[in-house]
């Protein structure tokens, strides 16, 4: 019999369900959990474990009473800390937000609560989301529980690695490039990126705001189903956030996959893919095809550019983004200031110069000159271009196939520190990612094998605008089950 921080999401929900296990006894379990893993890994930046514990009592005693529960059945969760929790700090792993207690809930903590999640902390992540392996962070890196010298991925490493060894079983993170779905391939857990728009962004810090969007990580698909559909549908405070319903998107298991049309892009397999990635991919393929599935070669031309396009639109939108924290709006404000000699300029530059990070810093930087006069057309204006050349792209590979599958990242987890230093190759990391948020469409990645060396693979399925639920049908019968690719040495 498997441990709690082993078991499946049906096996948990089933069990609070009738009884047998009750929220506090979880989310104690979780609790200890992250207690006796963090000091290695620090995959959680806060934890408060008296707020946990009160609200898995009142489900408890909602159960006892014979109430109805919410959806989460009283599940323990993470949350990246890039969403506003009242009260509580929220630091997207910066200086910068060291004091930042938001006076407000976002909206997708208010629909965890709603539906009886239980939230047990705040998890770390690069600074801003700004990068591919939460090696950013003002609250110390992130270690991936597969093997502790590897990376987790990034932004969102902590939701991942936390997942991954079994402290918690469900976790949001946000995806803005890649990163829900980079960091669950490298710690072999399912990670997906909604439809931009099906998830109201209200109370997540914005990095580039025509790109982010919260969504769901989980040990299986059916975890992710099931927290996607707890905080999917629309709000008003995001107008962004459309107001098409949402399916049942829990209720899909074990459908046949007869009929449906997967693609696979000629230009995913080219250099810089590795071997082991690139087999385990085509099995993982190859998985859907036996069950059902017709497989047939799209193109999509445009992809080759997505890397360029993205880091000019999104560091441009966080370089606006990011102008309110001047220390006097919002943000830290330096002590190395005298009013006498001082002018505000210097009281600008020094908050925001201790502030932020480098990787930050950068993308201020990049963002700031492609959208300053002269270069706006050259750089801002022909990104935006590219974009629609990249979501035309998908519009016609969609008109063939339901689903597109290929990889997820074109390496299994790095060393930590070695890309750290090189930006470019970082940024190249997020090669096959990327293109989904430019296009707005979502994006999966599901276990699909393991390295010789043991580290996790990651195979990635997209799929029209809000079609989530044929792609996570189609996620369901390409997971690979935990027994097959063995279960992470720390769970
Ligand atoms: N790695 C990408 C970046 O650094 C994506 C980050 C993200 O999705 N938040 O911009």
């Amino acid at each position: 019999m498997p441990e709690l921080h082993e078991q499946s999401t049906d096996i948990l929900l089933a069990s609070l369900k009738q009884g047998d296990l009750s929220s506090r006894a979880l989310t104690t379990a979780c609790l200890a959990r992250i207690e006796q893993l963090n000091p290695k890994l620090n995959a959680f930046n806060r934890v408060d474990a008296d707020a946990a514990l009160r609200k898995a009592d009142s489900i408890d005693a909602k159960r006892a009473a014979g109430e109805a529960i919410g959806m989460l059945q009283g599940l323990p969760v993470g949350i990246k800390d890039n969403m506003c929790q009242s009260g509580v700090a929220t630091t997207c792993g910066s200086h910068m937000l060291n004091n930042y207690r938001p006076p407000y809930d976002a909206h997708v903590v208010e629909r965890l609560d709603a539906e009886d999640g239980v939230i047990v902390g705040k998890l770390n992540m690069d600074e801003f989301a700004m990068g591919s392996s939460t090696e950013t962070s003002a609250s110390g890196l992130t270690r991936n529980p597969w093997n502790t010298e590897h990376s987790p991925g990034g932004s969102s490493g902590g939701s991942a690695a936390a997942v991954a060894a079994g402290m918690v079983p469900l976790a949001l993170g946000s995806d803005t490039g890649g990163s829900i779905r980079q960091p669950a391939s490298f710690c072999g857990v399912v990670g997906m990126k909604p439809t931009y728009g099906r998830v109201s962004r209200y109370g997540l810090v914005a990095f580039a705001s025509s790109l982010d969007q919260i969504g769901p990580l989980a040990r299986d698909v059916h975890g992710a189903a099931l927290l996607l559909q707890a905080i999917a549908g629309h709000d008003k405070r995001d107008t962004t956030c459309v107001e098409s319903g949402v399916d049942d998107y829990s209720g899909l298991h074990g459908q046949s996959l007869d009929g449906l049309r997967i693609g696979i892009v000629d230009e995913h397999y080219g250099e810089g893919l590795d071997n082991e990635v690139e087999a385990a991919v085509r099995s993982g393929i190859a998985r859907l095809e036996s069950a059902g599935a017709t497989v047939k070669s799209v193109n999509l031309p445009h992809a080759k550019y997505s890397v360029a396009a993205y880091y000019l639109i999104a560091p441009s939108e966080a370089s606006s983004n990011l102008a309110r924290y001047d220390g006097i709006h919002y943000g830290h404000r330096t002590e190395n200031f005298d009013a006498k000699n001082d002018g505000l300029l210097d009281l600008y530059c020094r908050s925001r110069g201790e502030g932020f990070g480098a990787e930050v810093k950068r993308r201020i930087m990049l963002g700031t000159y492609a959208l300053s006069a002269g270069y706006y057309d050259a750089y801002y204006l022909k990104a935006l271009k590219v974009r629609r050349r990249i979501r035309e792209d998908f519009d016609k590979a969609f008109a063939d196939v339901d689903v597109i599958a290929g990889p997820v990242a074109p390496t299994p987890a790095f060393r930590i520190g070695e890309k750290k230093n090189d930006p470019l190759a970082m940024y190249l990391s997020d090669i096959y990612t990327i293109s989904a948020n430019l296009a707005g469409i979502p994006g999966i990645s599901v276990p699909c094998g393991l390295t010789s060396a043991g580290l996790p693979i990651g195979l990635q399925m997209q799929a029209p605008a809000f079609s989530e639920t044929s792609l996570l049908q189609a996620a369901a019968m390409a997971e690979t089950p935990r027994d097959t690719i063995g279960t992470c040495p720390m769970s």
